[in-house]
């Protein structure tokens, strides 16, 4: 038997998708009467095949053989040129992948402590051994290097197994995906997406989703069919599962049934080392005294140590000078000041002011009506009724006064009560109408309101 009908034997008896995921550069470099030496695209690719489908493999050329013989695995070598060559299509034909994942965020570039060694290694794990940590849930405030992570996978097997495809989503983006898909009645398409044309999927900052049912529901399937088609799925959340309360139970037990790591606040000593690396990633020269500084002073969101630092490289640029310990100060006291102002923006107070406003824009896009239509002292029945829907969502959701709502919708108070006791008969009297707009809006709101408390 020849080589190439040997490799289109062992083809036809494999399965499309693990060919196609993992076997496309099989090659038969050896075959004689004892032995057959299979080539696979790189070193990363052949020990994953060799450990996922070795046997399987050694078994089907068996039998195709119809004699036992050696099968060995070898990475195919590849010459520089054939690289570029190999790596010119790939990049047309992948152009969404490339700028998918910021080359920042690499695993070089992740400083590891006692923080957050945890959580590097185990997104290491998965691109070397998929599917043995599945799902891997990690989770950490904000600006600890989760999705750093995410993006360190990606560059990872982009680099490493360049055929798997991996595939990144917020979501948030997973959510507006999949509104599009409903819209466009083609949810075949978003599904196609999601659990198809996806070897590893990263989902980040999966907190956005607590109140979202519908979309909470659609991940738990997208995630099912992954799983069991022994596709690597990574999450990352800055709640813990258990913080999770609101999520469907039975996509919490998915979570809990992989790998659940965190990543903590980092020490000075790391945030010192992780200055130095940002520093270094952007060539600004930055003295010890200058990054131990920063590390003291600037808080654990490493967000801010690299706003810091890029503001540092900013004034290094203009002045023409290193970085110096005087500048620092002035950043971080800069920063300081403006993070009174987001307490301030984040009072209670404006919190509801937010709210009241996003209620009376889902009543009006419900009602298909102008925002300013229901300020408007029109009297067309569509204003009207939104007029009287939102004055009793004031009153039951948001449990305004009276005297209040009748200050915001600019009525009378007695029009008021009028408005909301004619809500309530509706409701009693069972309109379905009005009965399916509230609940539309009710939903909603839920669903913002996820946004606006976190
Ligand atoms: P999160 O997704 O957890 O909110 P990010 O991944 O966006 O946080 O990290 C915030 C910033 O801090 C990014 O610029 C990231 O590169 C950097 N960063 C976080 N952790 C590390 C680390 N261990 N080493 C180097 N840079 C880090
Ligand atoms: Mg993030």
């Amino acid at each position: 038997m020849e080589k190439h009908e040997l490799i289109e034997k062992l083809r036809s008896n494999m399965s499309r998708d693990t060919w196609n995921n993992w076997l496309t550069t099989a090659q038969i470099l050896e075959l004689d009467n004892k032995k057959v030496v299979v080539g696979l695209g790189n070193l990363f690719i052949k020990e994953a095949v060799e450990k996922r489908f070795g046997s399987i493999i050694k078994e089907t050329i068996n039998n195709i053989l119809g004699k036992p013989v050696e099968v060995v695995f070898k990475e195919i070598p590849i010459s520089k040129e054939q690289k570029n060559a190999v790596n010119g299509p790939i990049i047309k034909n992948r152009p969404l992948k490339l700028s998918e994942f910021n080359p920042e965020f690499t695993f070089d570039s992740f400083v590891t402590g006692n923080s957050n060694r945890i959580a590097y290694y185990s997104a290491l794990e998965v691109c070397k051994n998929p599917g043995k940590y599945n799902p891997l849930f990690i989770y950490g405030d904000v600006g600890l290097g989760k999705t750093h992570l995410l993006h360190a996978i990606g560059n990872f097997l982009m680099e490493n197994a360049p055929d798997l495809k991996v595939k990144y989503v917020t979501a948030e983006d997973f959510m507006n995906q999949m509104m599009d898909g409903i819209r466009a009645s083609d949810m075949e398409n978003f599904r196609e997406r999601f659990r198809r044309n996806v070897d590893f999927l990263l989902i980040d900052d999966v907190q956005f989703l607590i109140g979202k049912n519908t979309v909470q529901s659609e991940l738990f399937h997208t995630f099912n069919s992954l799983f069991n088609s022994r596709k690597q799925i990574v999450i990352c959340s800055d709640r813990t599962p258990d913080e999770l309360a609101t999520f469907h139970p039975r996509l919490i037990s998915r979570f809990e049934m992989g790998l659940i790591t965190d990543i903590q606040a980092p020490d000075k000593a790391t945030k010192y080392l992780i200055a130095k690396k940002m520093a270094q990633m952007i060539s600004l020269q930055l003295t010890d005294d200058v990054a131990y500084y920063l590390a003291e002073h600037v808080d654990t969101n490493l967000r801010k140590l690299r706003g810091a630092i890029m503001n540092l490289l900013l004034q290094s640029q203009i002045s023409g000078a290193p970085a110096n310990i005087e500048s620092a100060k002035t950043i971080v006291n800069s920063m300081m000041r403006m993070n009174a102002n987001k307490v301030r923006f984040q009072s209670p107070e404006v919190l509801e002011t937010v709210k009241i406003d996003t209620v009376i824009d889902l009543v009006a896009a419900e009602f298909d009506i102008n925002r300013k239509d229901i300020f408007s002292s029109s009297r067309k029945k569509e204003i009207a009724l939104a007029r009287q829907v939102l004055a009793y969502l004031f009153k039951t959701t948001m449990k305004l006064k009276t005297k209040d709502i009748s200050e915001k919708l600019d009525k009378n108070h007695s029009t008021i009560i009028h408005s909301i006791k004619k809500i309530e008969h509706s409701l009693l009297m069972g309109n379905e109408m009005i009965k399916n707009k509230i609940n539309n809006i009710k939903n909603k709101l839920e669903d913002e309101k996820g946004i606006l408390t976190l």
